[in-house]
Parts: C-alpha cells; structure tokens; sequence
C-alpha cells in the first residue's frame, strides 16, 4: 500500500486517514472516480461524484495549508474536471479507454475513405465540386447525401451501444478493436457531413 507523503503511514484514500493530509489526485480517470472501468456508466452517478468531489477539493479550501498540500489540490482540481468531461461523454470515454489499452484513434484523413463507403463518397464528392462551383442542381442530392450519411452515424451509434456492452461483459482486445473500427468510421462519417453541411450553408448565403 502506497503511504502518505506527510505522515508516512499507509493510506490509498483521497486523505490521510491519519493525518488528514490530500494525497497526490490518481492520473487513471475511473481510479479517480472509484469506478470500475466500464464503457457504460451511469452518468448522473458521476455527475454526483463530480460535485461531491469539486467541493472537497477546492484549493479555496487549502489556502491555509501548506505549499505541498495547495500543490495538490490544484493537480486534483484539474484531473477532475479532466476526468468529468472525459468520462460523461461516451464517445471520449471509450477514446480514453482505448488509448489506455495503447490504442489510439487515428486522425482519420478524408483520403483514407473506409472501402464499403467508397461509391458513396466518390458521388457525394462529385455533388460538393458541382455545388462549390455553382450549380443549384447539386443541392437535392447533397441533401439526399447528407440523410443517408447521417443514418449510417446512428447506425454506428447503435453499434457502438451494443460493442460498449461486449466490452463490459468481456474486457479484451477483440472488444477494442471492434470500438475502434466503428469510432474511426463514425469520425470519417462525421467530417464527411461537416464538410456538406458547410457547403450547403454557403450556398445558402451565396
Ligand atoms: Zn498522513
């Protein structure tokens, strides 16, 4: 067990149940919540963890104290509001958790276009240069395009609902990996309607 730094007596809370000091804040976000690791969380649980916890560790509430200690709740402040923005969000929770396991989401590049969508894409890039370069007639199927797009993200999204599950059921690399083909494909999807969405406003205002 790791001790405290003020009174060196053993201690893995939050403060010293010796001496009451503040312990350096845990880096893993779920170990500085006490949660179990797990992609599907209850977030008004957390929500209520987060302000129990931002009133503990205000640094309002250690400016009488020593250096060390001020030091620390500066660091615990910050990893809360970190962890919180974090883990309330699904999709940055599961981003977090694969990076955790050494799998990051790579910066998906508008030319790496996943296989299965490459028709898609290729006329729906057609639509956007016909569109940019003036043509009304462009609009309607950039709008067709665009309800289509957006039906595959609630796709992934149901998706990932149901890979969240297989990975709290069964943590493992396999579960990972089918998050990250579906993150990296919904980010794809997303940048994709960015761009329409963009283009269709501009010729809105045009
Ligand atoms: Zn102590």
């Amino acid at each position: 067990m790791p001790t405290c730094w003020k009174c060196g007596q053993e201690t893995s809370a939050r403060f010293c149940p010796h001496c009451g000091a503040i312990q350096p804040p845990a880096s893993n976000y779920f170990d500085f919540f006490e949660l179990p690791p797990r992609l599907h969380l209850d977030t008004s649980d957390l929500e209520h963890r987060f302000y129990a916890l931002s009133r503990q560790l205000h640094p309002d509430l250690f400016s009488r104290k020593s250096e060390q200690e001020k030091a620390y709740s500066t660091d615990a402040s910050a990893v809360l509001n970190d962890a919180y923005r974090t883990l309330r969000d699904p999709l940055r929770r599961a981003e977090y958790v694969l990076s955790q396991n050494g799998l990051e989401i790579g910066e998906q590049q508008s030319k790496n276009v996943p296989p299965e969508l490459l028709e898609e894409v290729f006329e729906l890039n057609m639509a956007l240069e016909e569109l940019r370069a003036g043509d009304a007639d462009a609009v309607a199927p950039l709008e067709a395009a665009a309800r289509k797009f957006q039906g595959m993200q609630d796709e992934i999204d149901a998706g990932l609902d149901a890979a969240f599950a297989a990975y709290d059921a069964a943590p493992g690399k396999a579960a990972l990996d089918a998050i990250r083909a579906l993150l990296n494909r919904r980010r794809y999807i997303r940048n994709l309607l960015r761009d329409v969405e963009a283009a269709l406003a501009a010729k809105a205002t045009a």
